[in-house]
C-alpha cells in the first residue's frame, strides 16, 4: 500500500485525506488540534462571483470551478452524516452609497463577460428580498447561485468521513517533514505551512468574526448571505440555524488570534448599518483565525519536490475551494493535472521561491 502523511487536520487536510483513501492511499493525518484553525472560525460563504473584482480573472475561474464542485461534495458528506451542510442558497451584496452602487454595476458587467449574469437590484428590489435590511440600502447584486455552508458542520462531516474511510488521525505536531517516513507528504498546515517549508509564499492574514444568537421575540436573520462595504470595510452576515455569523476583519498581523475591542466594535457598527435589528441578538462568540494567504489569492496545489506536495494557501476562500482541492489532489498525487489545477500549480512561482528556504 502507498502511504501518505497529511500535515494539518483543518478542512483542507481532512478533505484531502478522505479523498486520498478512496484513491488507494493509506493515510495518516498529523495535527495537534485537528479542526481548530481557520476552518473552525470561518463564515462559510461560497462566493466566488460576489467576491470577484475586474482583473482577478484566474481567481474567478478557480472559484467558479470550486463552486461547481460543491453540490456533489456536499451530497457525499450528507450520505455519510445524514446532515446537510448548507445554511443559505443565495448571496446579496448591498450598496449604501452611490460609489458602492457603481461598484456593483462594474462587477456585474465584468462577470457577464464570463457568462455569469447577476442582476443589480434597486432599493425596492432589495427590500422585496430582504425586508429587514436598512432603508439606506440603495442597490444590491443578487447572486442566485452562491450558497453558504456551516463550516463547523463541514468539519464534523469530514471527521466522520475520515473515520469511515480508515484515515488515522494522530494528535501530534510535525516539527520537520523529513522526519515522516511516508511515501508522500501533503503539506496542509494552513497559515503555518511556511514554518515547515521556509520561503513558501503563504502568510497569515488575521480575521476576527462574531457569532450572534437570535433571542426569543427578535426578528429572524436574513435568509441570504448579506455582504456590504461600510466605511470602506467589508462586512458580511451569514445565516445559521440559530442566528448569524458576522465577519470579518482583515489585518496583516502575523499569527495573532486575539480578538480586539476595536475589531468587535467595528464589526457590530458596520453590521448595524445594514441590519439595524442586529443589536437585539446575543453576542455568543468572538473569535479570530489566520487565513493562509498567497500573493495572488490562489491556493498552492501540487508538488514542491518529488515527495512533498502542497495543499495550502486557500486564503479567504478555503471553505469555497476545499471541494475542488479534494477533487483535484488525488489525481495530482499521481501526476494527473487539468487546466483548472494548473491555475493553482506552485510552479507559477519561481523555483527560487519554492525551493526550501527560498526567498520571497
Ligand atoms: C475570520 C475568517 C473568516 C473566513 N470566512 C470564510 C468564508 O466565508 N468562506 C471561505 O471560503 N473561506 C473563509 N475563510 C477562509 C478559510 O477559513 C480558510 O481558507 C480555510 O479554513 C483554510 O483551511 P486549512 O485546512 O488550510 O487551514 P486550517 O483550518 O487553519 O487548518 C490548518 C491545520 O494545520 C495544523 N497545523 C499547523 N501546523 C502544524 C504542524 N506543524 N503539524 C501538524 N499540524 C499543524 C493546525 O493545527 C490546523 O488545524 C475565513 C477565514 C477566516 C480567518
Amino acid at each position: 500500500m502507498r502511504t501518505l502523511a497529511v500535515v494539518g487536520g483543518g478542512a483542507v487536510g481532512l478533505a484531502v485525506a478522505w479523498r486520498a483513501t478512496e484513491a488507494g492511499w493509506t493515510v495518516t493525518v498529523f495535527d495537534p488540534a485537528p479542526g481548530t484553525g481557520a476552518s473552525f472560525v470561518a463564515g462559510g460563504m461560497l462566493a466566488p462571483l460576489s467576491e470577484g473584482w475586474p482583473g482577478e480573472d484566474r481567481v474567478l475561474e478557480f472559484g467558479a470551478a470550486a463552486l461547481a464542485a460543491w453540490p456533489s461534495f456536499a451530497e457525499q458528506l450528507r450520505a455519510i452524516t445524514g446532515e446537510s451542510v448548507f445554511v443559505a442558497d443565495e448571496t446579496l451584496t448591498v450598496a449604501l452609497d452611490a460609489a458602492d452602487a457603481q461598484d456593483l454595476r462594474t462587477v456585474a458587467d465584468w462577470l457577464a463577460g464570463f457568462g455569469h449574469d447577476l442582476p443589480v437590484l434597486d432599493r425596492a428590489g432589495v427590500r422585496a428580498l430582504e425586508p429587514a435590511l436598512a432603508r439606506t440600502v440603495r442597490a444590491g447584486l443578487h447572486a442566485r447561485t452562491e450558497p453558504a455552508v456551516d463550516n463547523r458542520r463541514v468539519l464534523r462531516a469530514l471527521h466522520a468521513a475520515c473515520a469511515a474511510s480508515g484515515v488515522e488521525i494522530r494528535a501530534e505536531s510535525v516539527a520537520a517533514l523529513d522526519d515522516l517516513p511516508h511515501d508522500r507528504v501533503v503539506l496542509a498546515a494552513g497559515a503555518r505551512s511556511a514554518e515547515l517549508w521556509p520561503g513558501l509564499p503563504v502568510r497569515p492574514v488575521k480575521g476576527e468574526i462574531l457569532r450572534l444568537r437570535r433571542r426569543p421575540g427578535v426578528s429572524p436573520p436574513p435568509t441570504r448571505v448579506i455582504r456590504a462595504r461600510v466605511h470602506g470595510r467589508p462586512v458580511y452576515l451569514v445565516p445559521r440555524a440559530d442566528g448569524i455569523v458576522l465577519g470579518a476583519t482583515q489585518y496583516e498581523a502575523g499569527l495573532d488570534t486575539t480578538v480586539t475591542v476595536g475589531g468587535v466594535r467595528d464589526l457590530i457598527a458596520d453590521a448595524e448599518a445594514i441590519l439595524p435589528g442586529i443589536g437585539e441578538y446575543e453576542l455568543a462568540e468572538a473569535a479570530a483565525g489566520s487565513r493562509p494567504a498567497t500573493p495572488d489569492n490562489l491556493p498552492l496545489l501540487g508538488p514542491l519536490d518529488d515527495r512533498v506536495f502542497a495543499a495550502t494557501g486557500h486564503g479567504r476562500n478555503g471553505m469555497l475551494t476545499l471541494a475542488l482541492t479534494a477533487a483535484l489532489v488525488p489525481g495530482l498525487l499521481d501526476g494527473v493535472t487539468t487546466p483548472v489545477a494548473e491555475l493553482a500549480a506552485p510552479q507559477r512561482f519561481p523555483a527560487s521561491v519554492l525551493s526550501r528556504g527560498g526567498t520571497r
